[in-house]
Parts: structure tokens; sequence; C-alpha cells
């Protein structure tokens, strides 16, 4: 028997360390044995999803014995009926996370490689360096630009080269919240060779729209190499649930979809999905109240004197310079989670999520009172 079966994985293991999510509610309350936490550190959407969600969830409880339909009919219907998008262009999984795995799986291998921003979403060199794929990050653009920290897409365009498989484009982009004008993007888009895929991750869409970025469903048809992807986990508050979807050409689905386990999507992550899907009036309310609290948080901030960098996500990168981790932990003792962002090198900054007005005004006071400390 092997004395450190670790050893016997694959090399590329060596380049990976487990990606570090937000602070959860439960793990603070146990160590601080005190209640009214509020979490506003993983970009969750707290004003919860929408009663039709509820409802659609109870009425399929007692189904769970059933396996869940693989080809995910009902979800697909309502997704390809909506965006204008045929079915074979759709691959569901479970959330986007899921699809970054396929895409990886399917795309790269250990003579090709992937590109994608400096403070770009943590996701993507893991799932590339998974593969024994070369990783290449390119710089971001500097802060005194005009979107600070934002993605070079003039650079990135530059370090494509022919083994160049996937580039990956937040937009708007994680943990930076920062977004990529229309216009150079497409033309970014379609300045990319056709031996790569772009793979443009909407997470934050939904607020994104209201906040100047594109929305580039309409671009697909006429580019084989683009690829979106989508979630339910933010705008559609079902991040517990587990459900993302891509839209790409039918051959880049298909190829998906041969990798997919059959059942990645659960029963329930499909019926509440499906019913978040069709609550779009729920979903704009939701979303006018979120960009509001985004801006009332921005100004909140500028008037503590602390520096932000601009945002179309929910929420807002904060500088708070030599003391980020020390305001951090205040935060903490005071029963307030926010997002370290060290791991993506930004330490002297905190990511902040919106939370309800309630919640902001709370995380507002407290930083007042732990900045004057
Ligand atoms: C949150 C997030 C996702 C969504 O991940 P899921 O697996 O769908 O929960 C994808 N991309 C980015 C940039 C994100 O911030």
């Amino acid at each position: 028997m092997a004395a450190h079966p670790g050893a016997l994985g694959v090399p590329a293991l060596k380049k990976l360390a487990p990606y570090q999510p937000g602070k959860p509610i439960a793990e603070l309350e146990r160590e601080l044995g005190i209640s009214n936490i509020i979490k506003l550190a993983s970009n969750e959407n707290a004003w919860g999803p929408s009663p039709a969600v509820l409802q659609a969830l109870t009425a399929a409880l007692p189904d769970i014995w059933l396996y869940p339909d693989g080809s995910c009919h009902d979800l697909k219907q309502a997704l390809s009926t909506r965006l204008g998008v045929e079915l074979d262009c759709l691959t569901l999984g479970n959330g986007s996370n899921d699809l970054l795995v396929l895409l990886a799986e399917a795309f790269l291998s250990p003579t090709s490689n992937a590109l994608y921003s400096q403070y770009g979403f943590a996701y993507y060199p893991l799932v590339t360096l998974a593969t024994g794929a070369e990783a290449r990050e390119i710089p971001a653009l500097s802060l005194d630009s005009a979107m600070p920290l934002g993605h070079d897409l003039a650079a990135m365009c530059a370090a494509v080269d022919a083994n160049t498989r996937l580039i990956f484009i937040a937009n708007p982009n994680n943990p930076t919240g920062t977004w990529v004008s229309p216009d150079e993007l497409l033309a970014f888009i379609d300045g990319v060779p056709d031996t790569a895929l772009v793979v443009l991750d909407e997470a934050y869409l939904e607020y994104g729209r209201l906040m100047g970025a594109q929305d580039a469903v309409s671009w697909v048809k006429e580019r084989p190499n683009l690829v979106l992807l989508r979630t339910f986990s933010k705008a559609y508050a079902l991040a517990g649930l587990r459900v993302g979807y891509a839209i790409s050409h039918p051959e880049v689905a298909n190829a998906l979809n041969r990798l997919r386990p059959a059942f990645n999507v659960n029963s329930l992550a499909q019926v509440a999905a499906t019913a978040a899907f069709q609550d779009p009036a729920y979903l704009n309310r939701v979303m006018q109240q979120s960009v509001h609290e985004v801006r009332r948080l921005q100004q909140g901030l500028a008037d503590l004197k602390l520096r932000t960098i601009p945002t179309a996500a929910n929420f807002v990168l904060t500088h708070f310079g030599s003391g980020a981790s020390r305001i951090y932990e205040r935060l903490l003792q005071g029963g307030l989670i926010v997002r370290p962002v060290g791991g993506y090198g930004l330490p002297e900054y905190l990511r902040i999520s919106i939370g309800k007005p309630a919640d902001n005004d709370r995380l507002l006071q407290q930083l007042a009172r732990s900045l004057s400390l």
C-alpha cells in the first residue's frame, strides 16, 4: 500500500489550491456564539427567489425519489422560448462552475493554453490547470485607467496564439465589478482566431444590463466561437440549488453534453430554475431595488472617504489600504461577513456584496465605527 496515496495524483494537482468561498453564516455563529449575522460575502441575492419558486419546489418535493430528467426538458424549453435560442445550443450545468469544468475538459489539454485577465474569476485558472494546460494571466488595466483593474482586451488579444483554445472573460467581472464596453467586446470577439473559443461569463448579466454591460445573446448565432455562461445563483437567488447554463454553437453544446454527467442538475434545481425564469416581473423588481442599493452603498462608501472600483454587478470592491484585514476582522466581530480578496492579489481591498436596505445601513454604520477605532 502507498504510504502517501496523495502522491499518486496527477501532476496538475501540485499547481492547485482549493477555491476559498465566503465564510458561511453558520461557521461565524459557531465561532462567536452570536446570531443576527449578515453575509455580504458571496454576491448572493438577499431578496431571495420569487414566491413562485417556493411554491413549485413544495409541489415537486414528493417526487424526489425519481431520477431527474437528464435532458432538463422543461427548463431548456423555457430558456429556448424566452431567449430565442435553439434547444441544441443549450447545456445545463450544476451551477455555471460545472460548465467551466466541462469546457476545460472538452477543449484543453497539456499542449494548449487558456487566457484570462489578472483579477479574473478564480475558477478560470483552477479548471485550466486541472487539465494540465497552460494558464495565461494577462495583466489588468492600471488603477488610473478609465476602467481601473478591468480587462485589457488589447493585451488579451495579443496573447492569443495557435495553441489558445479558451479565453475566459467575465462581464461584469468578479471580484472587480468592472465591465467592458459593448463595442470593444464585439471587436475583440471578432478579432479572435477561430482556433479559440471566447467564454463570456455573464454571471452578473441581470445587474449589468441595468448598469451598462452588454447582453451578448444576440451575438452567438453569428459567432460559432462564442460561448455564453449564465447562472441562477446570483440575480435569481438560487445559489444553494446549483444551476447554470451555456449558450453556444450546437457543436460546442454537443461536446459538453458528451462529458456531462447525465444527472448533473437535480430535479428540485430544474423545477426552481424554471419557475424563477418564468417570473420576470419579480426579477425586474428585485433588480431595480438592487441597483438602487448598489448606488446607495457606493455613495455611503465615498462618504467614508473610501475608494471604490466601478461596478456593474451586485458588489463593490472597496480599497482599505494596509488595514483591510483588520477591518475585515472587526466587521466579523460585529457579525458582518464581507470578502477578503488577498487570494486575488488584492490584499488592500474587501469585496462587499449588496444586501437589503437594512443590511447595507448596518454595514455602513459598522464600517464608520471600525474605521474610527
Ligand atoms: C458567482 C459566479 C459564477 C456562478 O457560479 P455558479 O456555479 O453558477 O454558482 C460564475 N462566474 C462568476 C464570475 C461568478 O462570480
